[in-house]
C-alpha cells in the first residue's frame, strides 16, 4: 500500500477471483466459463471490427441493445449493456445504495456483493440461508434496504421459483430487488416478463457463462424505463465507452446464432445430470443445481484435501474458506470426457481416503 492511498480504503478487501493460472495446462473447472467456443460467426464479426478500431464505439450499443432486448422480449429502453455484469452491479450499487439504503443478501452467495457494500461504504446485511442452503423469500420482510439475490444462486446452484420472487416483490413495491441471472440458461426460468409489471425489479445478466464470451466482458441490465435511465446515469458518468467495439460485433453475432449457444447449454445441462449422479454414488452430498457448476460435500474427506489432490492432478475446482461451506468443492461443468476425468480422479481420491 502507498502513503496516498485514501484512508476509506483501508479496511477494504478485494474480491478473489478464481486462478487463472498459466504454470501448466489445467482441466480448468473453476470459474463456470463454457468449455465451448463462442459461434463461429463471432470470430468473423470481431475480424470485420478490426477495421473500425481507430473510433469510438457506440456510446449507446444501439444494435446490440436492440437484439438483446428482441432476445428479452422487452424494448428497447429497458435494457442497458454493460462490460461484464459485475459492471452492472457496480453501477446498480451505486445508484441505488447509500447509508440509508443497506443492501440485502444471503450468506452465501456471490462474493462481489459484499465487496461492492465494502468499496461503496453501502452498509449490508447478510441474511442467512435455511440449513439446506434454500432461500427463505420471508426471511427478507420487512428489512429495508435493495436486495440482491442471485437466481440460481451461486455456489450453491439452487434455484428459486418465478413465483417466490414475485411474493417478494409484490411485498414491497417500494423497495428494490435485483435478481442475478447470471446462470439462469442452465435450467431456470426468468423473470425479466415481471418488469412490466413491478418497478421494483432489476433483472442483471451475462454473455459469460450460456454465451461462451467470459473474456470478451459483456453483461445487461433489464428493468423498467426509470430504473434503466438510472444506471445510465452512472455509466454516462464513469466510463460512457463501457462496451468494446469488438465484444459488441461479437455478442451481436452471438445473438444472431443462439440456437448454438442454448444447444451448448443442453449438453452442459445434461453433463451436469451425469456429474450429479457420478458424484453421489460415490459418496458425495450433492446439490440439486440448474447452473453449469456442481456444489459437493463428501462425507468423509475435506473441501481441501480433494481441491488439493484435484489440483495436483491436473484439475482446478474452486472451494470457498467460509464455516459454512468450506468441505464443498465447486465444480464447473465441462465437456462430457472432462466430467468423466474429473469423476475418475475423485474415485481415486475419496476411495483412497475411505480405505
Ligand atoms: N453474478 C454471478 C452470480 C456470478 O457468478 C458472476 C461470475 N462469477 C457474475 C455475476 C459476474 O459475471 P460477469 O462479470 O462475467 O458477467
Amino acid at each position: 500500500m502507498s502513503a496516498f492511498l485514501s484512508k476509506r480504503f483501508d479496511s477494504l478487501t478485494p474480491y478473489v477471483p478464481g486462478e487463472q493460472p498459466q504454470d501448466k495446462k489445467y482441466i480448468k473447472l473453476n470459474t463456470n466459463e463454457s468449455p465451448f467456443p463462442p459461434p463461429p460467426q463471432a470470430l468473423g464479426a470481431i475480424e470485420n471490427a478490426v477495421e473500425r478500431l481507430a473510433l469510438y464505439p457506440d456510446p449507446e450499443q444501439k444494435a446490440l441493445t436492440q437484439k438483446t432486448a428482441e432476445l428479452c422480449g422487452v424494448s428497447f429502453e429497458n435494457v442497458l449493456m454493460t462490460n461484464g455484469s459485475d459492471e452492472t452491479l457496480d453501477f446498480a450499487f451505486t445508484a441505488f445504495c447509500d447509508t440509508d439504503t443497506p443492501a440485502l443478501f444471503a450468506d452465501i452467495t456471490y462474493g462481489f456483493y459484499k465487496v461492492y457494500a465494502e468499496w461503496k461504504h453501502v452498509p449490508y446485511t447478510e441474511i442467512p440461508l435455511c440449513e439446506d442452503f434454500t432461500l427463505s423469500v420471508d426471511d427478507y420482510t420487512g428489512k429495508k434496504g435493495v436486495v440482491f439475490i442471485a437466481n440460481p444462486n451461486a455456489p450453491t446452484g439452487l434455484l428459486l421459483p418465478v413465483s417466490e420472487i414475485e411474493r417478494l416483490l409484490h411485498a414491497d413495491t417500494s423497495r428494490l430487488v435485483v435478481v442475478d441471472e447470471a446462470y439462469i440458461d442452465f435450467g431456470g426460468e426468468t423473470v425479466v416478463p415481471l418488469i412490466k409489471k413491478y418497478g421494483n425489479l432489476l433483472v442483471i445478466r451475462t454473455f459469460s457463462k450460456s454465451r461462451s464470451m467470459a473474456g470478451a466482458r459483456l453483461g445487461f441490465a433489464v428493468g423498467c424505463k426509470a430504473l434503466i435511465d438510472d444506471l445510465k446515469k452512472i455509466k454516462y458518468s464513469s466510463n460512457p465507452f463501457n462496451v468494446n467495439a469488438l465484444t459488441a460485433a461479437a455478442g451481436i453475432a452471438s445473438l444472431e446464432n443462439d440456437s448454438y449457444n442454448m444447444e451448448n447449454c443442453r449438453t452442459i445441462c445434461e453433463n451436469r445430470e451425469y456429474t450429479i449422479r457420478e458424484l453421489r454414488e460415490s459418496g458425495f452430498y450433492v446439490t440439486d443445481s440448474k447452473t453449469n457448476f456442481v456444489f459437493a460435500e463428501h462425507p468423509n474427506v475435506s473441501g481441501k484435501y480433494i481441491y488439493e489432490k484435484l489440483k495436483e492432478n491436473g484439475i482446478l475446482v474452486r472451494r470457498f474458506n467460509t464455516p459454512r461451506i468450506k468441505d464443498y468443492v465447486r465444480i464447473t461443468v465441462g465437456t462430457k470426457e472432462q466430467m468423466e476425468i474429473l469423476i475418475s480422479e475423485i474415485r481415486k481420491i475419496t476411495e483412497a481416503q475411505n480405505a
